[in-house]
């Protein structure tokens, strides 16, 4: 951070990055925030309306329209940009057309001399993440995606309606492919301590159909709100919301993320939603929590299925 000046340069103002600009504002994160599209248009109208709400901000922001060039000082780039998923389309559909766009913006963000912290959201996530860390040559610790940080999220929503507990009080993750691969990570899962499958056998109204049952409302949740709205996009900005303090304020904070697996969890050259982490310096490690058998065999999978895509890419 340039003398304690933070910058977050947003590339794609859409609606995930837009919202994001908007949750970041809300909660004082960053001291400037720069925005990026191709539609210049719609990000100098988005700097506009946003500017016109720092008189109720929490702290300070300055926020402007802008270009590549202001990625030199940026301490994170989140990019949200690309095209989007479509009714039936897989996340994996989009493989190609997003490799092509990723290929032109970090050439242009490298270009401009950025040297801090890459963030993904575009889909397919852990893919795009992996172009992202192929073309900018940095570190496999400052390129990082959003992952599994909202199916976690929405799996936490879920199970704390299930048991009528806080949802922050759920510790349990999904992890894998952000995508149809994706897994519920059971064994771990636990409520203040207690594990959700011993939890499942004091209560005869708690079924396990039921647990099959809200991992499926998980996993399939983006199909769901794309056939009501047409795009997701509240859930995922306050998710690159929060990673963007854990990285800012250097907080530490243990997050399911896209990270590099070079030897973790038995995998390497990949990135895939583990939980990690992190910090100002990116990912500064991986936690390599213990799967049962069939849960190690669907981690599995989650990485054939990605590392098929990648080598076809990369
Ligand atoms: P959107 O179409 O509203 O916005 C995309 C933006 O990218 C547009 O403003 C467009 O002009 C811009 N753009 C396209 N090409 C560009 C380029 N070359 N340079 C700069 N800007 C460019 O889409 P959205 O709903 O905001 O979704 C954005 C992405 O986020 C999609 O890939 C979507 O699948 C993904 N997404 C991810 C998650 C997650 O959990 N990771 C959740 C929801 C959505």
């Amino acid at each position: 951070m340039r003398n304690g000046i933070s910058r977050v340069a947003l590339i794609g103002t859409g609606f995930v990055g837009s919202s994001y600009a908007f949750a970041l504002l809300n909660q004082g994160v960053t001291e400037e925030l720069v925005l990026i599209d191709l539609n210049k248009e719609k990000s100098e109208g988005d700097a506009m309306d946003l500017n016109h709400g720092i008189a109720f901000a929490p702290t300070p922001t300055k926020v402007w329209y802008g270009d590549y060039q202001d990625c030199d000082k940026a301490d994170l780039v989140v990019i949200c940009a690309g095209a989007n998923q479509k009714p039936g389309e897989t996340r994996l559909d989009l493989v190609e057309k997003n490799t092509k766009i990723f290929k032109s913006i970090v050439d242009q963000v490298m270009a401009n001399g950025f040297d801090g912290i890459f963030l993904v959201a575009t889909n397919p996530v852990d893919i795009l993440t992996y172009a992202t860390w192929k073309f900018s040559g940095l570190p496999k610790e400052r390129v990082i995606g959003s992952g599994t940080i909202l199916d976690t999220a929405r799996f936490r929503y879920l199970l704390g309606d299930y048991f009528q507990i806080d949802a922050r009080n759920v510790h349990a993750y999904i992890i894998g492919e952000h995508g149809d691969t994706e897994l519920p990570v059971w064994s771990q899962a636990d409520i203040g301590g207690k594990k959700i499958l011993d939890l499942m056998a004091e209560k005869e109204e708690y079924q396990e159909e039921d647990l099959e049952n809200l991992f499926v409302n998980v996993r399939d949740a983006a199909y769901h709100i794309i056939e009501r709205k047409g795009a997701t996009y509240y859930g995922i900005a306050m998710g690159l919301v929060r990673l963007t303090k854990a990285i800012l304020r250097n907080e530490n904070s243990i997050l399911t993320v896209s990270a590099y697996l070079d030897g973790e969890y038995g995998s390497d050259d990949i990135y895939i939603g583990v939980p990690a982490i992190v910090n100002r310096n990116g990912i500064r490690e991986i936690v390599e929590i213990e799967l049962n058998d069939k849960e190690k065999d669907q981690f599995k999978h989650s990485v054939e299925v990605l590392t098929n895509i990648k080598d076809k890419f990369f």
